[in-house]
């Protein structure tokens, strides 16, 4: 791998990086995380002699752009020195999980394991644990890939960014950031500063995040889904799925469409029921209707509408479980 020439400025203080970032914005500035996705896209990549074209005609043609870096920088304004963006912060009604905050802190928290317990999964399922000791939460949403491990349960968790710039802060819902595939409404002097999640007082409350890919490790979702559901009162063991009235219910899909998509109509079709097997099977259904997946490499379009339904299904069994046990702890 061979990283261009750039310049690299580590303010210790998010005020000091807010005002540099408004002052130099622009063309060849980048932030930096981790570094896990950005540096893959800035580096060129040696292809060695052995894998060129014996051809002499085509040993340097127009198949070379296909190795060129897809992103070019000048200064890398790292946030990696900034304290106060790395932490998980639990509030009376809220949790704050700051932007520099590792997946491996994620997986290793405690507050996210037993209180935003899809996220957990999420962060457990992203790439390796060299990946995740470097790679951010904050990178891994601002990088926007419709498949990202913890974007998908933080959609369905209902979780709220703050952006912050020199002109203040603001905070959307995760359903507005992303634009596109690698796109976010981020304006160019903003950087994403935390993620809140507001903690209900419901009597009983299940999230769960599975991912479907092609190895277990290192790999892309081929499909993944996320969900959360409150219940009116505590679901009871009945013998099979299951019991308890939904209460409120959000489902979130990955690598079904460009950007991590949640499906308000899967979610409200179970509200004011009981989440047995008859009303998780008809939001699964809803769900695999408005997936609009593609066909690629990792699968067929009709394969990865086929297990959309499937992991729907199963993370909406996996929430009754966990309400029900109260913590994944106990379920575990
Ligand atoms: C081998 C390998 C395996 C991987 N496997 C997976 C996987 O299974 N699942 C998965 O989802 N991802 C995977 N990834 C991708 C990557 O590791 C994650 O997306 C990671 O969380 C990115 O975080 P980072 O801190 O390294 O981001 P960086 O590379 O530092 O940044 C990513 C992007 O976000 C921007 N950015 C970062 N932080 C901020 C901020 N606070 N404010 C504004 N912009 C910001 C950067 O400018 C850049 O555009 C893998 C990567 C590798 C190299």
């Amino acid at each position: 791998m061979i990283l261009p020439r750039f310049d690299y400025y580590a303010p210790t203080g998010l005020d000091e990086a807010l005002s540099w970032l408004a002052e130099h914005h622009g063309s060849g500035v980048k932030i930096l995380g981790g570094g896990t996705d950005l540096l893959v896209d800035v580096r060129g990549k040696i292809i060695p002699d052995q894998h060129r074209p014996r051809c002499q005609e085509h040993r340097d043609g127009p198949w070379l752009a296909r190795y060129a870096p897809t992103e070019s920088i000048e200064i890398l304004l790292a946030l990696s020195r900034i304290t106060e963006l790395r932490g998980i912060a639990v509030e009376v009604n809220c949790v704050r999980i700051g932007a520099m905050t590792t997946i491996t802190d994620l997986e290793r928290s405690p507050v996210v394991r037993t209180r935003l317990a899809g996220l957990w999964d999420g962060a457990r399922q992203l790439g390796s644990p060299l990946v995740r000791n470097r790679g951010t939460y904050g990178g891994n949403l601002c990088n926007a890939r419709p498949a990202a491990d913890t974007a998908i349960p933080t959609l369905a968790l209902g979780g709220r960014l703050v952006l912050a710039s020199i002109r203040g802060e603001r905070t959307v819902d995760h359903s507005d950031f992303v634009t596109g595939p690698g796109e976010t409404i981020l304006e160019p002097d903003e950087i994403l500063k935390e993620v809140v999640f507001d903690l209900a007082n419901d009597p009983a409350m299940g999230s769960a995040y599975l991912k479907l890919s092609n190895r277990k490790a290192l790999e892309i979702a081929v499909v993944s889904a996320a969900a959360m559901v409150t219940f009116n009162s505590p679901p009871a063991e009945q013998g099979g799925i299951k019991g308890g009235v939904t209460k409120s219910a959000r489902i979130a899909l990955g690598a079904v469409a460009p950007t991590p998509l949640l499906v308000p109509e899967a979610g409200e079709a179970l509200v004011g029921k009981e989440l047995d097997s008859q009303s998780i099977s008809e939001a699964a259904r809803i769900a695999a209707g408005v997936a609009r997946p593609i066909t690629d490499h990792r699968g067929g379009d009709e394969y990865r509408r086929m297990m959309v339904e499937v992991l729907v299904r199963r993370v909406l069994m996996s929430c009754w479980e966990r309400a029900l046990a109260g913590t994944v702890e106990e379920a575990a």
